[in-house]
C-alpha cells in the first residue's frame, strides 16, 4: 500500500467516525437520559448552551457524513474550488479547505447525482439556520417547533447513513448506538406530541360544549342575528355547512357560535378545521390536515 492510500484510508474512516461521533455528542446535549429534549427557562440559562452545542454538533456531524459520500465518490470532492484548482494546491503541498453546505450539496448533485427532496432540504436549511443564530447570539426557540425538526433531521440522518452510505450496524458499534437513539427520539416525540394533542382535543372539546350550552340558552337572539347576517352577506351559504351529524346545511361557521349545527333536532358541535385546499372551515381538529367536502368531491373526480 502507497503511503497516499494508507493516508486516503485514515481520512475516510476519521470522516465517517468523527460525523457519527459529532451527531452522538449533539444528541447527548439536546436530549436526557429518557430521550425527551432538555428544557429550558429563560433565553440565558444554561439549556441554551446544551442546545447550542447540541444543534452546534448535529450539524457539524451531518456535514462531515455528507463529505464522506462526495470522499466515495472521488476523494477530491470534498475540497472548496474547482477539481483543477484543488489538483494544483495538493500538487503544491496546500491543504484547501473544505466544503461547506451549499457547495456540498452542488458537488453531491454533480458528482455522485444525489439530491435531496425539496422538503428536506428545506429542513436542512432550518437546522442550519438554528445554528447560525446559536453560533452568533442567543435565540429563544420553541421547544416543540425545534424537538420536531431535530427530530425529522435524525430520520434523514438515519436514511442517510442506510442508503448513501450504506452504513452496516454491525460493523459499526457508533452507527448502531446512533440508529437505536434515533427510533427512541423518534417514538417518545411521537408519544409526546400525542399526548399534546390529546390534552389539546379536551380543552376543545370543553369549549365546544360550552358553546353549545350558550347557543341553546340564547338561540331565538342567535337565529335572528344569523337571519340579519345572512340576508347582508347575500345568502347563508357562507355562515352555515353541511352538519357532519344531521346531514343538513345548518353548521354555524362565523363568529361566537362557530361549530355549532343550528338545527334544533340536532344541536351538536364540532372543531373546525381550515381545508388544505380551499382553506373553508371544515369539521377536524386544527392539527388534522383535511380537505372539506366540496375539494374531497373534486379531488375523486379527478
Ligand atoms: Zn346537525
Ligand atoms: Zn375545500
Amino acid at each position: 500500500m502507497s503511503n497516499t492510500e494508507s493516508s486516503n484510508i485514515q481520512l475516510e474512516l476519521s470522516l465517517l467516525n468523527n460525523g457519527l461521533d459529532f451527531i452522538l455528542k449533539g444528541i447527548d446535549e439536546l436530549f436526557d437520559d429518557d430521550y425527551v429534549m432538555r428544557e429550558y427557562s429563560s433565553a440565558v440559562d444554561i439549556g441554551t448552551s446544551s442546545y447550542k452545542y447540541g444543534v452546534l454538533n448535529l450539524f457539524s456531524g451531518f456535514l462531515l457524513l455528507l463529505k464522506e459520500r462526495l470522499y466515495r465518490h472521488m476523494p477530491e470532492l470534498i475540497f472548496k474550488g474547482t477539481l483543477k484548482d484543488i489538483r494544483n494546491k495538493l500538487s503544491s503541498e496546500k491543504i484547501p479547505n473544505t466544503v461547506d453546505l451549499d457547495e456540498a450539496l452542488e458537488k453531491l448533485e454533480i458528482g455522485p447525482r444525489f439530491v435531496f427532496s425539496e422538503r428536506n432540504v428545506k429542513l436542512i436549511r432550518y437546522v442550519q439556520d438554528v445554528r447560525n443564530k446559536f453560533e452568533h447570539y442567543t435565540i429563544s426557540v420553541n421547544k416543540y417547533e425545534l424537538w420536531s425538526n431535530l427530530s425529522k433531521f435524525l430520520e434523514l440522518i438515519d436514511k442517510f447513513l442506510v442508503e448513501e452510505l450504506h452504513i452496516n450496524i454491525e460493523n459499526s458499534p457508533e452507527a448502531l448506538e446512533l440508529q437505536e437513539k434515533i427510533h427512541t427520539i423518534d417514538s417518545v416525540w411521537q408519544r409526546t406530541q400525542q399526548e399534546r394533542r390529546s390534552q389539546f382535543d379536551l380543552e376543545i372539546q370543553d369549549r365546544i360544549e360550552d358553546r353549545i350550552e350558550e347557543f341553546n340558552t340564547s338561540r331565538d337572539r342567535a337565529m335572528q342575528e344569523l337571519k340579519t347576517e345572512s340576508y347582508s352577506s347575500n345568502g347563508a351559504d357562507k355562515l352555515l355547512r353541511n352538519c357532519p351529524d344531521c346531514y343538513e346545511q345548518t353548521m354555524i361557521v362565523y363568529d361566537d357560535f362557530i361549530g355549532i349545527c343550528s338545527n334544533p333536532e340536532c344541536g351538536s358541535g364540532h372543531a373546525l378545521t381550515e381545508c388544505l385546499r380551499c382553506d373553508e372551515l371544515t369539521p377536524g381538529y386544527p392539527w388534522q390536515e383535511k380537505f372539506c367536502d366540496s375539494c374531497s368531491n373534486w379531488i375523486d373526480e379527478q
